[in-house]
């Protein structure tokens, strides 16, 4: 047994591109017991000063100990990363293949990161003595004031910061008032010791009865225990307050709640949502923030005064002082996988942590994704079901408008045209779904067929015709639209297909007395222009309603009763062996706007493919013989869930280097049983942004077997000389093959 006294080294993960962590040497002065694994240390590096985080202090280096370093300073008492999120870090590290510096590195707010002293002091507002006294009837004539006094007063004795006045929609004015009149007032107090949330304190407004099916889903979740538990539940069923009633359990208890959602699913109203359910400090993580309001949303959430964390992607590392429970909402969605650097997928973290911290987990879906569906099959997860929509709401009914010989206007069949024209004349609202934005996919000279693509990318430009510009999708490049073809000089520019400002035009022709309200990333890109939208389409005039997926999550438009899904078939002729999931879930997920309340809904789906068997099961059978099939052959083709994938990506300025790289990668690896290396393979679309990109693709149905060629992998690619010629990357579970 060694005691603390040996340990006379540090073992410090350091944020570099290296995949290993690196020894320091302890100062004889600085006593080993009183350091944590989790606390930052900075320390030297080559010739930068870097702020690595201790993994542990060991009593042997593994390397010649006269040439070890000693660090500069110990930045901290406790650890910034607990050791239940240092062990998630270090398994997704492996796991993942990626530096551990890098992992632990975006664990933590930038801030942290870079040494920041944490114990910074943030003002709060709190009521006075003479607040705490006052007879609130005395400002019934300001109740806006009394409003604030009462929450100062009740729920938050640690005060409430900016940020969180911010969210409860306190102005400044109102603030002002109080402390004019000397009933509040700002104190100065270090984040970190603000106390843990008072579960006593917190108002626990539920509004809404919860149905039977409700009760029994909350009792069937509460009886799996530490199981992760994957809600299935119909668009519209009520998954959002089964986790309330979970969510309030969790804060009677003094414990935390974490809810992941989706990338455009944390809009204010979400947040709104949460915060006229629970009055609790809740600490929002989204990639908009400032680095300060990271820092701060952080500390509320490591402190424990925060009793909910809603965040993406990222916030499955915030830390939690007493975690109780893991949502991740709409789990089937793609931006819970990182698609650039630490590639980690916060669902798959989510349930890991949920088993590490032993507290449920609760993945939520109307389309779960295949490996959840899988793994509720195979008993892993615990399965439960909402079928059906509270009150008298019925689910939408599918309509399939065949579009082989029919006369079509703008894309537009005759049939869906009128169905549009009753809805509308009905006072009702149509949403017209089409996941392609601009005016139209194709610039096309008519004379020499020229087609216009982008100059870095194998890619088509979109028309985007009120700027006049040409626009690449795919890295984002413009140039106006040219006046004549450049390569014959031809006039005859034709715009081939169409994309949702062109729909927008169209419907405006035929339908013009009413409103047209176009929602995809271009017109929704001002900040408060989806709000205003909202509001628009919230006073239930009828309006036509154009738009991408960014309409297809999440947002609740009572009012619509027609959904139309303009073209199907996109999906269906598509490579990615995920495309028939994706397909299926959009479609559910924007079926699932209409006919929320009390008016019955339609969804009209026009295709070209309307015998498709997948397809027809999915719209006949619903979405649970549509994700078995798909399964089915998942398991036939020996894809995932069955077999698991990593790739090693790589890309350059030309388009052998990639190859050539790769290629060194396959030649040289040892043979193994049960896992094969496939490629190298060129990207389907194999230059972006003026690189040329290439991958190789490991497969095998053993976890285990698939980690070692991938190590294998990228010891050669480490040792490849030419290695500094490409920039390449690990990829564990892709979420697209390109
Ligand atoms: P999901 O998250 O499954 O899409 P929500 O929880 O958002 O569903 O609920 C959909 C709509 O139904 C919301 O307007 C919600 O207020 C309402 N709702 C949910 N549960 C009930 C219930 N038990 N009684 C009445 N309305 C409900
Ligand atoms: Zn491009």
């Amino acid at each position: 047994m060694s005691s603390p006294k040996d340990k006379k080294y540090l073992n410090v993960a350091v944020p570099t591109p290296l995949r290993r962590t690196f020894h320091y040497r302890l100062p004889a002065s600085v006593d080993p017991a009183g350091l944590n694994p989790g606390i930052r240390i900075r320390v030297p590096f080559g010739r930068r000063t870097l702020v690595g985080v201790l993994i542990e202090a060991t009593s042997t280096a593994p390397v010649d100990k006269n040439r070890l370093k000693t660090p500069f300073a110990i930045l901290d008492d406790d650890p910034v990363l607990a050791p239940i999120l240092l062990r998630l870090c270090l398994w997704a590290a492996d796991y993942y293949q990626h530096p551990v510096g890098e992992v632990i590195a975006s664990a933590l707010p930038a801030l942290v990161r870079r040494g920041a002293d944490i114990a910074q002091t943030e003002e709060f507002l709190v009521s006075t003595e003479k607040g705490f006294t006052l007879d609130l009837s005395l400002l019934k004539r300001a109740p806006a004031q009394a409003a604030l006094l009462r929450l100062l007063r009740g729920s938050d004795p640690s005060g409430l910061t900016r940020t969180r006045l911010k969210q409860a929609a306190v102005t400044a004015g109102v603030i002002r008032a109080l402390v004019d009149k000397g009933f509040a007032a700002w104190i100065s107090r270090r984040l970190g010791d603000q106390a843990p949330f008072d579960p006593g304190g917190v108002d626990y407004k539920a509004t809404i009865e919860l149905t039977e099916a409700q009760h029994q889903v909350v009792a069937s979740i509460a009886a799996a225990g530490t199981k992760p538990s994957l809600l299935f539940g119909i668009t519209g069923s009520g998954k959002t307050e089964v986790y309330f009633e979970l969510i309030e359990k969790v804060l009677r208890a003094g414990k935390q709640a974490l809810v992941l959602v989706p990338e455009i699913g944390l809009t204010p109203q979400t947040v709104q949502r949460f915060n006229a359910r629970f009055n609790v400090p809740i600490s929002v993580f989204h990639s908009g923030m400032t680095d300060r309001e990271r820092l701060t949303a952080w500390m509320a959430a490591r402190s424990g005064a925060a009793g909910i964390i809603i965040g993406t992607r990222s916030a499955i590392f915030a830390p939690l002082k007493h975690p109780g429970l893991i949502v991740v909402d709409e789990e089937h969605d793609t931006s819970f996988k990182q698609q650039d650097g630490f590639r980690y997928s916060a669902r798959d973290l989510a349930v890991l942590r949920g088993q590490m911290e032993q507290v449920p987990v609760i993945l939520g879906s109307a389309t779960p994704s295949l490996e959840s569906w899988h793994n509720a099959k195979t008993g892993k997860y615990h399965l439960v079901r909402l079928v059906s929509r509270p009150g008298t709401t019925m689910p939408a009914t599918y309509r399939v408008i065949d579009l082989r010989n029919l006369p079509l206007t703008e894309g537009f069949a005759p049939p869906l045209l009128e169905a549009m024209k009753r809805e509308l004349e009905a006072h009702n609202q149509v949403l017209v779904f089409l996941n392609r934005r601009g005016y139209s996919p194709v610039l096309m000279c008519r004379e020499c067929g020229y087609i216009a693509h982008c100059h870095r990318c194998d890619a088509r430009l979109t028309v985007h015709q009120p700027m006049g510009v040409l626009i690449c999708h795919h890295c984002t490049s413009q140039i106006p639209i040219p006046r004549t073809c450049p390569e014959c000089h031809g006039a005859d520019l034709a715009l081939i297909g169409i994309g949702t400002q062109r729909i927008e035009q169209t419907l405006s022709d035929l339908f013009g007395k009413h409103r047209i309200i176009r929602i995809d990333r271009d017109s929704t890109r001002g900040k408060h222009n989806m709000d205003r939208f909202r509001a628009e389409i919230q006073k239930g005039e009828p309006v036509i309603l154009v738009g991408t997926q960014l309409l297809a999550k999440g947002h609740h438009f009572p009012d619509v009763t027609l959904v139309a899904i303009v073209d199907m078939d996109a999906g269906f002729y598509s490579a990615n062996y995920k495309a028939s999931e994706r397909m299926g879930q959009l479609i559910l997920q924007v079926g699932g706007r209409a006919g929320r309340a009390n008016k019955p809904g339609v969804v009209v789906i026009q295709t070209h493919l309307p015998d498709q068997p997948i397809f027809r099961q999915l719209i006949e059978e619903g979405y649970e013989r549509f994700a078995d099939r798909l399964l089915q052959e998942r398991k036939t083709y020996e894809l995932p869930p069955f077999h698991h994938h990593a790739l090693i990506r790589a890309e350059a300025t030309t388009r052998q280097a990639p190859m050539n790289f790769l290629q060194s990668i396959a030649e040289n690896v040892n043979p193994a049983t049960s896992v094969s290396v496939l490629g190298p393979i060129p990207a389907s679309m194999e230059r972006k942004a003026g690189k040329y990109r290439a991958h190789l693709l490991i497969s095998s149905d053993a976890r285990t077997s698939l980690k070692h060629m991938l190590a294998h992998c990228i010891e050669l690619a480490e040792t490849s000389p030419s290695t500094r010629k490409v920039r390449w990357s690990v990829d564990v579970d892709p979420v697209d093959l390109f």
